[in-house]
């Protein structure tokens, strides 16, 4: 049984999209407010103001003249917002993530979480507190039987689209599965595996790309402010969930495929923010969408008891022979195909590969107490670590 996203567009008749963008609006000012609370208590008292006290401030603030209508939408998402804060607050002190920043008008995802007691789920009609109507889902796909939404989320993006997404508890089904395969990234292809099967760019990419190219050129003509310049930023928007729609389709294909008929997926941890430094490879490496992929691939192993193990990125895997082991000198970016001393001949990403499956192997070989300390990696100390299983819940599902 795991917590599982079911994520539909949606219509909203305009008294519906009205309320939801002011809710948008309301639960980005609450989070920002409670942020702005909690960063200050912290740099002038060094106090730490946890997720009930910005809760009682939430309270205060409904009472002023000034913040009177945070009382119009519904309270649940305003409380959400702070759940979310205390979350990233607590990701922050872990180590795991940046100090929590304020949401943008412009730039932050527009969405509102409302958990069972703010809408009511009958018979595939969801009603949202504080909306008259039912929400107009086109249901692309069904929900599993039975399903009750414990948590709802609706969001528009910068396209202007708008989406419901439900959280359910769903039942996977376990199968068996035996074998072992290395994942190298590459930029010719998208993903080499150990198998020798290499995995290209999904074609449609570079037309996307163009297109894209020549809706920014266009948005850049108009002028700051005007209409023109509101309808062109909408283009641009478009054209880029498109390519992320049907990237992220390709991407769901082929880590469910990976998932279903291997136990053991070897992958490289590339420091994708390093790596986006170079202009080379900037555009390849965001377009194949690396994170997503790997992020994929952990709930997805996760879901199905595979093991994800995944190797360091300063860990040779280019210049070494997967036969005899011996290191070669140079290994240009355009050397496609090798030589070794001992006489294998071997294609870069395919050797690529095997090498990282191989390093993945002896961790689980030596047993399974290798986790160093994070960090370690990025000096290069550690050759592999172990990824644990992480949680599912929130997780979007297309
Ligand atoms: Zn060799």
């Amino acid at each position: 049984m795991v917590k599982r996203a079911f994520k539909y567009r949606f219509y909203p008749t305009d008294a519906q999209a009205a309320q939801l963008s002011r809710t948008f609006g309301c639960v980005r000012l609450v989070y920002n407010l409670a942020l702005q609370a909690r960063s200050q208590a912290w740099t002038q008292r060094q106090e730490r103001v946890g997720y009930h006290a910005t809760s009682a401030l939430l309270t205060g603030w409904k009472k002023t003249d000034d913040l009177a209508f945070l009382n119009e939408v519904s309270s649940v998402p305003l409380q959400q917002a702070l759940r979310h804060l205390q979350t990233a607050y607590t990701n922050f002190w872990a180590k795991r993530a940046e100090h929590p920043s304020f949401k943008s008008k412009k730039r932050s995802r527009r969405s509102a979480e409302y958990t069972t007691s703010a809408f009511r789920w009958r018979d595939g009609a969801l009603l949202l507190a504080k909306l008259s109507e039912p929400l107009d889902i086109v249901w692309s796909r069904p929900l599993p039987q039975g399903c009750t939404p414990s948590t709802v989320t609706v969001s528009q993006d910068a396209a202007g689209r708008w989406f419901v997404s439900l959280l359910c508890d769903d039942v996977i089904e376990q199968t068996p599965a035996t074998g072992t395969v290395g994942i190298d990234v590459g930029l010719d292809s998208l993903l080499t595996l150990s198998t020798g099967e290499k995995i290209t760019n999904p074609r449609y990419e570079r037309a996307g790309r163009q297109r894209l190219v020549r809706a920014q050129r266009n948005l850049a003509r108009k002028q700051k402010g005007s209409a023109n310049r509101a309808k062109a930023r909408v283009k641009v928007a478009r054209v880029h969930a498109r390519i992320a729609d049907r990237r992220r389709d390709h991407l769901h294909k082929l880590t469910t495929r990976l998932v279903r008929d291997t136990q053991t997926i070897v992958i490289e941890d590339l420091a994708v923010r390093n790596m986006v430094k170079n202009h080379r490879l900037a555009r390849a490496i965001s377009d194949a969408a690396w994170r997503q992929l790997r992020r994929m691939l952990e709930y997805k192993a996760a879901w199905h008891g595979r093991d994800l193990i995944v190797v360091d990125r300063w860990f040779p895997s280019t210049k070494l022979c997967s036969v005899c082991g011996a290191l070669a000198q140079h290994m240009p970016l355009d050397v496609r195909e090798w030589t070794c001393r001992c006489g294998s001949v071997h294609d870069r990403d395919v050797n690529a590969a095997r090498n990282i499956l191989a390093a993945g192997l002896a961790v689980t070989a030596c047993g399974d107490g290798v986790r160093p300390q994070r960090g370690s990696s990025r000096r290069g100390q550690s050759s592999v670590k172990q990824e644990s299983p992480r949680a599912t819940k929130g997780i979007p599902v297309r």
